[in-house]
């Protein structure tokens, strides 16, 4: 038997027992005639003394022993003369009796302990070594009770989980594909699914009602900080329901995951249209944990002679509350952040609404104290308060002053990560354009179905359309979106026609999908969360690496194994693929 109990169980009620543990060798410390072990496992740490008076042949080899070193322990349960508060097994430790060694350790490459000296890169390089530090451990263990609470929860509302394969055609949601060349079928590929997407779509055709898959999704995109090639979707969808049914179903299970996880009790999720979003925070993930919604002010600031004003398409601002005092220098950094190409405002305006309640502003020439008093009244402005306002192109000004706002929020320390802002996005728009192809591209994918009432301007005015699409946003995170769906041939066909597609290249590229509709498709919609993102997001950490086992590098590299990797000529041959250089 290689134990009785593991590293993270034994206190003061095991007192004089005799036990058997085995596990990892963190640190020895030697000390006179005593040898001190930490010794490791996934569930804790155990001290191990070997006494030189009490067993000399244990002493010695113990000296031996190097860190992560796997070895068995026999021994007694003892209490500690000096105890540690801060672990379970805190107040005990292991006499040992018995010490063998089952496998020797190289000197690992950083130090395997909460607090590592080792960079990112080394880390990635020696995962497995990585993945046996606490805090790592930690996440994952958190993302697999995580997943069997979501198991447990959607079966229990008659949710099945079905498994829909790997190795597809095309799923367009708007990445680029990963595809595997078929040896049998030369010259044709596999695409890697972007989602299940027309898959659970089909099982509600098929009539499984309620469906749920904890799924491997697959995107070729270009990575930004938080991407990763492959990650993991909670992908859900069921039949006969509309918008209020699944935002219900799944503010549930969300409600009962943080209740059950986090111990916060969340209200009723509220609910704001895109176009509010949009119009109030310049986002369609607002962090909502803080106000500070914007206040447009064309009205009063164009044609008032400050040509940058008068040029824009709108003025818009925000009140940073109680930052009237902020100096010369650091007004100019916020300048310099709202000038910077990702935040790309050509400049900041100031409006500083002093204690003593008079003004001060960067337009001082163009506005008298009554006209800036009036600005202040829509702010709703107080004495102490400092507005900041951006004019320009409409988008582009509001996704500016998103990131101003965002960036206030962080320096006020308004983004508390222990708070949770918990929002449902609706009414997105069913297409956006796209300017430099003059297309339309489907905001959520293809098979959203737009709103009724608005199926009639499809032709005429594409861009009115509104979707039954919605997202759900915690604290300015997208976590969730999804959609009902089309589930009718005729509109599905004006719905790929008004994306450019021809009649035949609908049907070649999705003729399974439109041909299952005509046999009786029950109304269906859906969603998918983000399950790295959850997880990190209950983790309380940023990245999504974190809470992932294996995770690509910014690159969408495994440094472990060094993938993507070249294949060797053989291989190649029996693919039908050639080199591009060889051609
Ligand atoms: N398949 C969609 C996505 O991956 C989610 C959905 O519409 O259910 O974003």
């Amino acid at each position: 038997m290689y134990r009785t109990h593991n590293c993270g169980e034994l206190n003061l009620n095991n007192k004089d027992s005799k036990v058997t543990l085995s596990g990892w060798v963190q640190k020895v410390r030697l000390l006179g005639g005593m040898n001190f072990i930490d010794l490791r496992d996934r569930y804790g740490i155990t001290q191990v003394t070997c006494n030189q008076d009490i067993n000399n042949e244990i002493f010695e080899l113990s000296k031996q022993l190097g860190r992560e070193f796997v070895i068995q322990i026999e021994g007694i349960v003892k209490e500690r003369s000096s105890k540690n508060n801060n672990i379970p097994t805190g107040e005990i430790e292991i006499e040992a009796t018995h010490l063998k060694i089952i496998n020797s350790s190289k000197t690992p490459p950083f130090t395997i302990e909460e607090k590592t000296d080792g960079g990112e890169d080394i880390r990635m390089k020696y995962r497995y070594l990585d993945l046996r530090r606490k805090p790592l451990q930690e996440k994952i263990i958190l993302r697999s009770k995580m997943s069997a609470e979501i198991r447990s929860y959607l079966t229990n509302q008659d949710f099945l989980e079905i498994e829909t394969p790997f190795l597809i055609k095309s799923t367009p949601e708007g990445a680029r594909d990963f595809v595997v060349p078929s040896r049998m079928n030369e010259n044709e590929f596999y695409a890697l699914p972007q989602s299940p997407q027309t898959f659970k779509q089909l099982l509600m055709v098929s009539g499984y009602d309620k469906y749920f898959q904890i799924v491997r999704c697959f995107r070729d995109e270009d990575l930004r900080a938080d991407r990763q090639p492959e990650f993991t979707q909670l992908d859900c969808e069921m039949s006969f329901v509309d918008q209020e049914s699944i935002l219900n179903t799944f503010e549930g299970l969300m409600k009962h995951m943080f209740q059950k996880f986090l111990n916060v009790n969340l209200n009723d999720f509220p609910r704001m249209t895109y176009e509010d979003a949009m119009a109030k925070y310049g986002s369609d993930k607002p962090d909502t944990r803080f106000n500070m919604q914007f206040v447009e002010l064309n009205e009063q600031l164009k044609n008032k002679g400050f040509v940058v004003f008068d040029k824009a398409e709108l003025v818009v601002g925000i009140n940073a509350e109680g930052c009237s005092s902020y100096s010369r220098k650091q007004l100019d950094k916020l300048t310099d952040f709202v000038k910077k190409p990702q935040v790309g405002a050509q400049g900041l305006v100031y409006i500083k609404y002093n204690e003593d309640g008079t003004f001060k502003s960067s337009v001082d020439k163009f506005f008298n104290s009554e006209q800036l008093q009036e600005i202040a009244k829509l702010f709703n402005a107080k004495p102490g308060d400092l507005m900041l306002v951006l004019a320009g192109n409409k988008d582009k000004t509001r996704k500016a002053l998103n990131e101003l706002r965002l960036e206030m929020g962080s320096i006020l320390n308004l983004r508390d990560p222990k708070v949770f802002s918990p929002l449902w996005v609706i009414d997105f728009p069913l297409l956006e354009h796209d300017e430099e192809t003059d297309k339309w591209h489907a905001m959520h994918h293809p098979f959203t179905s737009p709103k009724k009432e608005d199926i009639h301007l499809l032709d005429t005015a594409p861009e009115q359309v509104k979707a039954n699409a919605y997202d759900l946003v915690v604290n300015g995170v997208e976590i969730g979106g999804g959609s009902i769906r089309i589930h009718e041939r005729e509109l599905q066909q004006k719905m790929f026609s008004a994306l450019g597609f021809t009649e035949q290249e609908a049907e070649e590229q999705f003729g399974f999908l439109l041909g299952a509709f005509e046999y009786g498709a029950p109304p269906h919609g859906g969603i998918a969360f983000g399950f790295d993102r959850w997880a990190a997001l209950f983790s309380g950490v940023e990245s999504i690496r974190d809470c992932i086992a294996f995770p690509k590098n910014n690159s969408g590299r495994d440094v472990m194994l060094n993938a993507p990797a070249s294949i060797n000529n053989e291989q190649l041959k029996e693919l039908n693929l050639s080199l591009a250089s060889e051609n």
